[in-house]
């Protein structure tokens, strides 16, 4: 029906993004708004009063307001994906107990060290900055306090929602419990089994039962109300793309390349740092090089990029076997803490020392993709890109040869818009 939308509600590293979609994916609503700017690095323990927890929902209630009430009240589901690995403690209301320990918190140092004694190596719920060794360290900080639940940004924000605390939410629903509930992959971090669809004994045996989140599959209805399960913020930006079929690959040239391809079955090489998440009856599996752009903004400005960009020579390779780091040490798609950076010799001609790089860079995603196929997930039938270096056309043009898979483009880069797909897909399914 035309008058049925499906929004998707963001919440990023630098702010909360709502978008409305119809049935045909046409975006028919937007709005954003911007955290504030941090003012100091977190403290060692942080405040719980006034938070960043404040922020976020003083945030989602903005951009809901600025949805014209026509588009509102035809809302048929809405689903909110948060940053990966953010996690806060909260009482029974819903009222957050601790503050919220952002993703790349990595202050679980020595959490982190207990769950690798007991955790299976192909865990995502290893290092410091997963979801589970913050929530250890909340729990061991803040002892006192009456801890009702354990929930990631995006389970606190849909658990606000559900509770019908905006002027602008859902019908609240007083039958059912309005937080407690999660999806796949968010609690991966977690510790969540996504293969058995369960939380392993040596989870339950950390972690007070109460606490453990009811999981849901990504964009699965909750209960009676509007509000579906959602997802991680990078996978819904994957989503946002328009890749969906099996062989569907996605590459970030971002700071870092990374590679993500749709997959019948799940891939876990904890060596490559590649993990798998569950989507619907299939898998995203990925993993990252540590070269990228960051490596280009070493040697380049991004004026510079933007001005030897077309004077590349795409159809005429360098040949230079360059692999572009900023320091020794590759985890994908070579496993090797001393792999060593080659960018000699160095040709006096900046536009060929780029070309080199790209050259370089494009064959380390080629080897990436190999290396998964290699490990289970299908080789990439479709490929499209995002990220900063998805707008230099020679780059593209090197990568479609290597790769051999014709490049598309991506519908959206947003992942709010990979959100609203959750929802509108679980609709029709
Ligand atoms: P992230 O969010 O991971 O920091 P972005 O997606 O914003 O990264 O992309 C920024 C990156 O894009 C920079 O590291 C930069 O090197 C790269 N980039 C910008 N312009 C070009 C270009 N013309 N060619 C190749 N790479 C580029």
């Amino acid at each position: 029906p035309s008058n049925c939308y499906y929004a998707g509600l963001d919440l990023g590293t630098s702010g909360c993004r709502l978008m409305v979609i119809d049935g045909n994916r046409v975006v028919r609503a937007e709005a954003r708004v911007v955290y504030p700017e941090e003012p100091s690095p977190p403290s060692p323990l942080p405040e719980v009063e006034g938070g960043k927890t404040a922020l976020w929902w003083d945030a989602v209630q903005q951009v809901m307001a600025e949805i014209p009430e026509t588009i509102r009240a035809n809302l048929q589901g809405i689903a909110v994906d948060g940053t990966s690995g953010t996690i806060l403690l909260a009482d029974a209301e819903g009222n957050p107990t601790t503050p919220a320990l952002m993703y790349n918190d990595a202050r679980a140092l020595e959490q982190a060290r207990r769950i690798a004694a007991i955790a299976p190596r192909d865990s995502g719920a290893h290092g410091a900055t997963s979801s589970l060794a913050k929530l250890l360290w909340l729990l061991e900080h803040y002892p006192d306090q009456a801890h009702a639940y354990a929930l990631h940004q995006a389970d606190w924000i849909a658990g606000k929602l559900r509770r019908g605390g905006s002027r602008t939410a859902p019908t609240p629903s007083p039958t059912c419990a309005s937080f407690g509930f999660s999806d796949e992959n968010n609690c991966l971090k977690l510790g969540y089994d996504p293969v058995k669809r369960e939380w392993p004994a040596w989870v339950k045996n950390l972690v007070p039962a109460h606490l453990l989140l009811t999981v849901y599959a990504p964009g699965q209805k909750v209960g009676e109300n509007i509000i579906h399960a959602g997802t991680t913020d990078s996978i819904a930006a994957f989503i946002a793309t328009g890749a969906s079929e099996l062989g569907d690959a996605v590459t970030s040239l971002g700071s870092t390349i990374a590679l993500k391809i749709i997959s019948d079955k799940p891939v876990f090489a904890p060596e490559f740092g590649i993990y798998s998440h569950r989507l619907g009856d299939k898998w995203l599996a990925g993993g990252a090089s540590n070269s990228g752009g960051a490596v280009l903004l070493q040697h380049f400005s991004r004026d510079d990029l933007q001005r030897l960009t077309p004077q590349l020579q795409p159809d005429k390779p360098m040949g230079l076997d360059y692999y572009p780091l900023s320091k020794p040490g590759e985890r994908f798609p070579h496993a090797d803490p001393q792999w060593q950076p080659r960018l000699t010799p160095r040709p006096v001609d900046d536009v060929q020392f780029l070309q080199a790089m790209l050259e370089g860079m494009s064959r380390i995603e080629h080897a990436g993709w190999q290396r998964l196929h290699e490990l289970g997930a299908p080789y990439p039938r479709t490929l499209r890109t995002v990220g900063g270096g998805s707008r230099n056309p020679a780059w593209m043009q090197m990568r479609a040869k290597l790769m051999g898979v014709p490049l598309v483009p991506s519908l959206h880069d947003e992942a709010a818009f990979g959100a609203a797909l959750l929802v509108l897909r679980a609709n029709y399914v």
